[in-house]
């Protein structure tokens, strides 16, 4: 009976000892004993335009339990943020701003020191802590953004030159936004400090308005007004009779090779989806590939009016709202972004300009398609052909036969479906095929920007 009895009492010690020693182990790995030091996360040096708050993310596992922000002007310290968190949190961000008196207003540059406690009871319950030095460069400077020429006036579906100069020893970025938030991209030009962008009015848009943003490295911000004469453009609604023979026939057809309307049975809920789905997938395609804009200097750009297809006629204009009624009730709509021409079948597509071929294959209602680009944004896009000459990569050349016209995707007969985009945006190909038109809107807005950036340098 004793020796069971002491046995019990040894058993109960172990027990206990491990309890303790289990318990300081579960302690020492739980969060309120965690020794991770809080992290800051700010650049090692920024540059500050001392009126935007400089940002700074905290975040640690128990929680931030104090904060200091230190600015140095160069000759004395600022404690302009200091704070015991009452609630420890597990991310916040603090916003620097410039001490509210005293601070030297000629300094080009100063420092920042952050510095964090965590809520951990580690360190004899005083918690882990990091310091963060960050150099500052001061620029308070707004860079100096004017538009040099632009084309006189841009049409609602068309497109416009601008060239412009930008400038600030710590330049950003420069590029040219619009009121309906597309931002176009410029490209370096002629001699450094100045560029030239492509811009284009949507179509579906009913308003026009565009200027030119440079920002500096410290945030601060020009805006330059583009004066553009705007010209609305009325474009065709038309409605449109869905046959049962186009639904069953061609529509049938097409709806096999997608994944979206392989099992869907309903013909005219088919030609809803490939119209509307389908399409919007290709010509995002279109849109992507149609987006990239190089950033090397330009000293020259031009083009020829484009003529894709020879004797051919017009079957049907670019812009056209297209409606579309099965039994009298509307099914569906969409934009057609493009101009048909047609001649022969299978008739020679000629690449008018030069270019390089950056797609050459299957898309969609857009059937078998080669895409070009130009430079300076501008893309050209035959769509429907029924062989392709040319591949990815290739070079053309004016005047090279690159693909022979068909009915590949949504088509009926055999034509051309001509398409011009300008940064991702598709415009009015008549302009782009009018001689007086590019002299007017492209050559004579580069010869006047070339001129006046000479006698700016001179
Ligand atoms: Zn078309």
């Amino acid at each position: 009976m004793r020796r069971k009895k002491s046995n019990i009492g040894a058993t109960l010690l172990v027990v206990f000892f491990l309890a303790i020693i289990g318990g300081a182990v579960y302690l020492a790995n739980s969060p309120m004993f965690e020794r991770n030091a809080p992290k800051i996360e700010v650049a090692d040096s920024i540059f500050w335009n001392l009126k935007e708050p400089i940002k700074v993310k905290l975040s640690d596992d128990s929680g931030i339990r104090s904060y200091k922000a230190v600015l140095n002007d160069g000759i004395s310290d600022f404690v302009v943020l200091e704070e015991e968190v009452a609630t420890p949190q597990k991310e916040m961000e603090i916003s620097v701003t410039l001490p509210r008196a005293g601070w030297n207003r000629r300094s080009a540059s100063a420092s920042m020191r952050i510095e964090v406690t965590d809520a951990s009871n580690w360190n004899l319950l005083k918690g882990n802590s990091s310091v963060k030095s960050v150099n500052i460069t001061i620029d308070s400077v707004r860079p100096t953004a004017f538009v040099l020429a632009n084309s006189y006036s841009i049409k609602q579906g068309g497109s416009a030159l601008v060239v412009f100069g930008a400038k600030d020893k710590n330049l950003k970025s420069v590029y040219i936004k619009t009121s309906f938030g597309k931002i176009f991209k410029a490209e370096p030009f002629y001699k450094p400090g100045y560029y030239a962008a492509l811009i284009a009015w949507p179509v579906p848009e009913k308003r026009f308005r565009a200027w030119v943003e440079a920002t500096d490295l410290a945030g601060n911000l020009t805006k330059a007004h583009i004066p553009l004469f705007v010209e609305k453009q009325r474009y065709r609604r038309s409605n449109i009779t869905l046959k049962d023979r186009f639904l069953n026939g061609k529509v049938a057809d097409l709806a096999m090779e997608f994944d979206e309307t392989a099992n869907i049975s309903d013909p005219v809920e088919r030609f809803r989806i490939i119209n509307e789905e389908i399409r919007k997938r290709n010509e995002e395609l279109i849109h992507k590939i149609g987006s990239k804009v190089s950033d090397k200097l330009i000293r020259r750009w031009s083009v020829k009016p484009f003529l894709p297809l020879k004797n051919a006629k017009k079957v049907a204009s670019f812009g056209d709202h297209r409606f579309y009624y099965y039994k009298g009730k509307k099914v569906s709509e969409s934009y057609h972004l493009g101009l048909d021409l047609a001649s022969v079948k299978m008739a020679d597509i000629i690449a008018s300009n030069p270019g390089r071929v950056v797609y050459s294959g299957y898309n969609g209602i857009y059937g078998n398609m080669p895409m070009i680009d130009h430079g300076l944004g501008l893309y050209t896009l035959y769509g429907h052909c029924s062989s392709l000459n040319v591949q990815e990569g290739d070079d053309v050349s004016r005047g090279e036969r690159i693909a022979k016209t068909g009915k590949t995707g949504l088509a009926l007969g055999d034509h051309l479906h001509f398409g011009i985009v300008v940064q991702g945006v598709e415009v009015r190909p008549v302009e782009w095929m009018d001689a007086h038109w590019i002299k007017n809107n492209i050559v004579s807005i580069f010869h006047t920007a070339r001129k006046m950036i000479d006698r700016r340098s001179e």
